[in-house]
This record gives structure tokens, sequence and C-alpha cells, in this order.
């Protein structure tokens, strides 16, 4: 395998959808993983047909047998984007339900631990060391929120695996890198959140002019990914322009 590959989890939707277009057209060859796999067998063709390199794989980040089994039939990794992961609820800590937290730490803290684990050895040996695995965290990874206490738990903990994972690396070919997006308008994320309750997920925008999109967070991977390979974007915070913190944002109206 000669193209340089990038693997994405949760490509189905929202900014892993997007990022996977965005690298392809940067002249990655992708591996789109999800549990869905219509959406990402759509992706990959659409892709394909685009004139890119595309191809789909249904898995399951929290699946460790499953990981380590696509991880075998894997010929060649530069890039890991590790960006499955999400919210559920926003109950507060004196009412929040165990098994939500249990979940959420397993996708976003779990899944990334697992899918680093096991892509590590064939990032290490990317050719011209261009190794580079990208955690996509979250502000919630960064400070809290009435509310968002099982979520930020769940992303700080992705940021504290980025972080300690860097130090540990460091000296060896491969770049660790966190994106940390605030308020991004995606289709599922906040219907996830809310249980598929549309009224409650269309009020998280509501009033702000213009949250970030998938492909305004796509870009931002897109150009971490493609800086030269000395060059290692620790961590890097995007947010919309309304939003000056997690608890400020400016709505209109
Ligand atoms: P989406 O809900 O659209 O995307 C989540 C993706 O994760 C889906 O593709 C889903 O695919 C996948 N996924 C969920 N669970 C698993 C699992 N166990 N194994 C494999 N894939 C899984 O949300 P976004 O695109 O908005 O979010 C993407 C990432 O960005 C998440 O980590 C989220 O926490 C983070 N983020 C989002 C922000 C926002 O405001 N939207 C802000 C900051 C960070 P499938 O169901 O097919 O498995």
């Amino acid at each position: 395998m000669t193209t340089r590959t990038a693997v994405i989890t949760g490509a189905s939707s929202g900014i892993g959808a997007a990022t996977a277009r965005q690298l392809a057209e940067a002249g990655f060859r992708v591996v789109l993983t999800a549990r869905r796999q219509d959406r990402i067998e759509s992706l990959a063709n659409e892709l394909t047909e685009a004139g890119h390199e595309a191809v789909a794989q249904v898995l399951d980040v929290t699946d460790r047998a499953a990981v380590d089994a696509f991880a075998a039939g894997l010929d060649r990794c530069d890039v890991l984007f590790n960006n499955a992961g999400g919210a559920l609820g926003t109950d507060p800590v004196a009412h929040a339900d165990p098994a939500d937290w249990r979940r959420m730490y397993e996708v976003n803290v779990l899944g990334v631990l697992h899918m680093t684990q096991a892509l590590l050895p064939a990032l290490a040996t990317s050719p011209g060391g261009e190794g580079t695995v990208v955690v996509l965290s979250s502000t919630a990874g960064h400070g809290t929120y009435e509310g968002g206490s099982g979520y930020a738990a769940a992303k700080h903990g992705a940021h504290v695996l980025a972080e300690t994972l860097r130090l540990e690396l460091c000296g060896q070919p491969v770049r660790v890198i966190e994106i940390a997006p605030g308020m991004v308008r995606t289709e599922e994320f906040a219907l996830t959140r809310f249980r598929g309750d549309r009224a409650k997920a269309d009020k998280v925008y509501e009033g702000v002019a213009e949250p970030l999109t998938a492909e305004d967070v796509a870009d931002t991977v897109g150009w971490a990914v493609t800086r030269p390979p000395h060059v290692n974007v620790d961590l890097l915070v995007v947010r919309p322009r309304a939003q000056a913190s997690n608890t400020k944002v400016h709505r209109e109206g």
C-alpha cells in the first residue's frame, strides 16, 4: 500500500464524515469506520466515485476484540482520527444515571484507548515518520458547565490520554494532536444527547447566529495533519465567534 492512509472513527455522520471528505481531498486513502454500515458504505461509494480511495468497515470502538481484528487487517495507517464519541443527557450530578456516565466513558475514552493501542505499531512505522494520532476532544475536556458533568468528565479523560501519550511518545516518530471544538451544529450530536427529542436538541443552537459546522472542524483537522511531520499542533481550541466560553454564548432574539 503506497497511499497515505487515514483511519477515521465515527465516519458515519457529522465531524467524522466531513473529515473523511477533507482527508480524501487531501490525498489520503480513507478507512471509514462506525457502527452503521449503510452510512459508511454510501460515503465510501461517494468518495470512490469522485476519484478518491475509500473503504468502509463496521467497527464499534468499545469492542476491543473487534478493534484488534480491524488493526490486524490493516496494511498501513498514517493518521488515526479518534472522533467517535458523544454525550448522553444533561442531568445534574445529583441525579445523573451512572449507566450514561459509563457509556460516555467507554466511547469517548476507552474507544480512543483501544484504537490508539491497536494502531500505534502501524503509526510508528509510517513512512517518513508521518504517524499522527488525532484526538477529537471538546471544550468540555477543558472546562465544565452545569448539566455537563458526565460528558465533561469523559472528555477530560480524552484530553488527559492525548497529553500523556504525547509525553510518552516523545522521541518517537508519532505526533499527538488534540482538537477541542466548542459548539458545532451537527445533525445528530444534540439529538443523541437528548435521546431523540428534536425540540430539546434544537434549543441548544437557538438564537446562535453561526455555530461551527462539521466542515469547520474538518478544516482544522485537515490543516493540523498536513503540517510537516516535525510540527505538532498540540491542542487546537476552536469555537464559534458567538461562544466565548462553555457558559457564555451570544443568542439573538
Ligand atoms: P455525531 O453524533 O454526528 O457523530 C458521532 C459519531 O460517533 C457517529 O458517526 C457514530 O456512528 C460514532 N459512534 C458513536 N458511538 C460509537 C461506537 N461505540 N463505535 C464507533 N463509532 C461510534 O456527532 P459529532 O459529529 O458532532 O461529534 C463527533 C465527535 O466530536 C464526538 O466525539 C463529539 O463528542 C465531539 N464533539 C462534538 C461537538 C458538537 O458540538 N457537535 C463539540 C465538541 C466535540 P455510529 O452511530 O454509526 O456508530
